[in-house]
């Protein structure tokens, strides 16, 4: 069974998880800490639970979602797991880091690739790789079918979908992965999103603005 935490990070407010389970191994996805007091405040967590962070995976390689990669690799030892295609994502987030002005330092560690449909392994829990590009072109949903909850990184937010005016960004692809690889998934399914609230399949299905 693993239990989520979530915390909001950085000057863009982005979602970063802990999923754990009671074993106290955990996952972090998508770490977004930003200010030193925000790198604290994960591991504060991490050691008040007692945790042993086992894996480092990126739903994408946008800036605000890497800020964290290298001082939780260097932290734990850990490499990092991403979709393929997000590796020129990755190597240019420094470069928008700068451009915005909220540089930082980059993970430099070996990368894994993480396949569609491929299943993560955490004790007896599991998460599927789910592809959902159009936000970015490798971007990656993880789905836990046995606790019906999907981390889904910037592809479908609480009556939103993710921005696609950014490099490699495409809106038909976007819609094409929500409709096929989020909306067929149980209704009573939990959305985690990358920023802002959660929110589940069925709703998004009925209210969100961009399926009417
Ligand atoms: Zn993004
Ligand atoms: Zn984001």
């Amino acid at each position: 069974m693993l239990q989520l935490h979530s915390f909001e990070f950085s000057p863009i407010q982005e979602n970063t998880y802990i999923l754990y389970n009671e074993h106290k191994e955990c996952i972090i996805i998508d770490p977004g800490c930003y200010f030193e007091e925000e790198r604290n405040e994960m591991l504060d967590f991490i050691t008040a639970h007692q945790l042993q962070p086992k894996l480092l995976l990126n739903t994408h390689c946008h800036l605000d979602h890497v800020f964290g990669n290298k001082f939780i690799a260097e932290t734990y030892g850990l490499k990092l797991h991403i979709h393929e295609l997000e590796k020129p994502l990755l190597e240019y987030a420094p470069v928008s880091g700068l451009k915005y002005e909220i540089p930082f330092e980059k993970y430099i560690g070996d990368l894994l690739y993480l396949k569609e449909e491929e299943k993560i392994q955490l004790g007896e829990d599991e998460l599927k790789v789910l592809f959902t590009p159009g936000h970015s072109p490798g971007s990656i949903s993880f789905y836990c079918q046995q606790q019906s909850f999907v981390i889904s990184g910037d592809v479908l937010f609480q009556r939103s979908i993710g921005r696609t005016d950014l490099p490699g960004g495409d809106h038909a692809t976007l819609l094409k992965s929500i409709q096929e690889q989020l909306f067929t998934l149980p209704e009573n399914t939990i959305v985690y999103s990358g920023h802002g609230f959660k929110t589940d399949i069925g709703t998004e299905k009925r209210l969100n603005p961009f399926f009417k």
